[in-house]
């Protein structure tokens, strides 16, 4: 059963940085990956905007993965900030904010 965190889905509501409301869930983005997650980057939004702390925690190795290449975001048709939505994740980890 999943930890779902209003207090993380507001922060990052409210953090311009990250900002994923775009995403339709197309999976090109995943597709296209060369890391090859499930996970990255569609899923991990999701669970993100959704607050689910516990979720997103066990994807901390993953976010800290990404190699920042570009390559979903310049496939990505909702034009999402991708790259940058990675650097935020990053930014509230490292702060412990998650
Ligand atoms: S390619 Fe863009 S719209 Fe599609 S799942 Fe990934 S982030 Fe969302
Ligand atoms: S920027 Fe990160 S998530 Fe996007 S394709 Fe590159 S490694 Fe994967």
């Amino acid at each position: 059963m999943a930890t779902v965190s209003s207090e993380l889905a507001a922060k990052v509501k409210r953090c311009e940085e990250f900002n994923a409301e775009a995403c339709y869930h197309c999976g090109v983005c995943t597709a296209v990956c060369p890391l090859g997650y499930g996970i990255m980057p569609r899923k991990l939004f999701r669970q993100v905007m959704l607050g689910l702390k516990d979720k997103v925690e066990e994807q901390v190795p993953a976010i800290y993965s990404c190699l920042l290449c570009r390559m979903c975001e310049s496939n990505c048709p909702a034009e999402v900030r991708i790259s940058e939505n990675v650097r935020a994740l990053r930014t509230l980890v490292n702060n412990k904010e998650l």
